[in-house]
């Protein structure tokens, strides 16, 4: 049996929580703030259906859509490949889908709690997936690397950040490809979905609206007529969500990616009722973006004054989380860290020099 590891795979959540009173400001909740459970299914709208899943790290579950779609329901999203999962699934479709058919499986991104029963559902039902061809490829990817020991890059990675040899020492010592144990081995064809792509489900018509920074290229569905936004990761409304430079392309911009993000779904109707990943339903999406926004920037700027001395990226760990990091939470506070540091880079607000293999930033700007 499949069990999820702690420090594995991309969690969906930032370190950076912004507060219960912050974080809900100028949203409601018109389902309430309880959730379905496990095995339940809540109706939302005409053929729009709300369940959980369970997910062991701090997220403690994921939600998953099921559209109606002529005989049968599309899935939006899966679980993790774990036994609670499987169950949970397996829960639903003795109960509140018995009968019915599945017609194909949609996923927004692929991060494992979204993908990983994404290949078991597909083949079970004999059904297609349906999702964005960089997350596809990117799940292909990870699923098919496997190895006894992280590659060379990873040290480099971990190296630039400030690490010290004995956590690097400590890290030679594990495989790497742990995105596998939590997710089904991926279908090896799939439908693509691009932005400004309507997908017809049932008697609904979703606009794919695309984001990036979490995940490179995450599809949203917006039924503006019935006005529901499925978000996925790209607008939460408690957390934010998890913005990491990854080691696949360590000169890249994800923080800016983000922001750019956050701006183009500023264009979407404010009164759309939005369907997160986790949390609850809620409108509010500009207050939520705005919200978003306002985090991000306010650690960029506070990051900027961290810089008057030069700092490595877990000299920074203080400034973006105030909160201590343990050795569970270190990939991921240096992953955001050193995605903060790349934008003020981008954004010609830091310097960046490398001595001895380790990055060192300092502020080149006032700010
Ligand atoms: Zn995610």
């Amino acid at each position: 049996m499949k069990r999820a590891d702690k420090s594995s795979a991309t969690p969906d959540a930032s370190l950076a929580d912004d507060g219960e009173a912050y974080s809900h400001k100028g949203l409601t909740y018109p389902l309430g703030r309880k959730g379905p459970e496990p095995g339940e299914l809540i109706r939302i709208a005409d053929g729009v259906g709300w369940a959980r899943l369970p997910v062991p790290w701090s997220l403690k579950h994921i939600n998953v859509w099921l559209l109606d779609d002529g005989d049968g329901v599309a899935i939006v999203d899966t679980g993790l490949d774990i036994a609670p999962c499987r169950e949970a699934w397996e829960t639903l479709i003795a109960g509140p889908l018995a009968g019915r058919s599945v017609t194909r499986v949609i996923c927004t991104h692929f991060h494992p709690d979204h993908i990983g029963l994404a290949g078991w559902l597909t083949r079970r039902f004999g059904v297609p997936l349906w999702m964005t061809r960089e997350e596809w490829l990117f799940a292909r990817m990870l699923t098919a690397d496997v190895r006894d020991a992280p590659p060379e890059e990873a040290f480099v990675y971990w190296r630039a950040a400030g690490w010290d040899e004995k956590r690097i020492e400590a890290e030679a010592t594990k495989g790497w490809g742990r995105f596998s144990s939590v997710v089904s081995p991926m279908p090896v064809s799939f439908v693509r979905v691009r932005e400004g792509d309507t997908l017809r489900v049932g008697d609904r018509d979703w606009r794919v609206v695309i984001g990036s920074g979490h995940c490179p290229e995450h599809a949203c569905l917006v039924e503006e007529a019935g006005g529901l936004m499925i978000a996925g990761d790209q607008v939460l409304p408690r957390i934010t969500s998890n913005v990491s430079l990854s080691l696949s392309e360590p000169e890249a911009d994800p923080l800016g990616d983000w922001l750019a993000s956050i701006a183009k779904l500023k264009a979407l109707a404010d009164d759309l009722l939005v369907l997160p990943s986790h949390g609850e339903p809620f409108t509010g999406l500009h207050a939520r973006l705005d919200a978003l926004d306002e985090g991000h920037r306010g650690r960029l700027d506070a990051l900027h004054a961290h810089l008057a001395e030069p700092r490595r990226a877990v000299d920074c760990f203080p400034i973006l989380f105030g909160r201590k990091i343990d050795d569970n939470s270190l990939g991921l506070a240096t992953g955001e860290a050193m995605a903060h540091l790349r934008r003020l880079e981008v954004e010609e607000r830091a310097a960046r020099e490398t001595q001895g293999g380790v990055n060192w930033y300092r502020a080149v700007r006032g700010g």
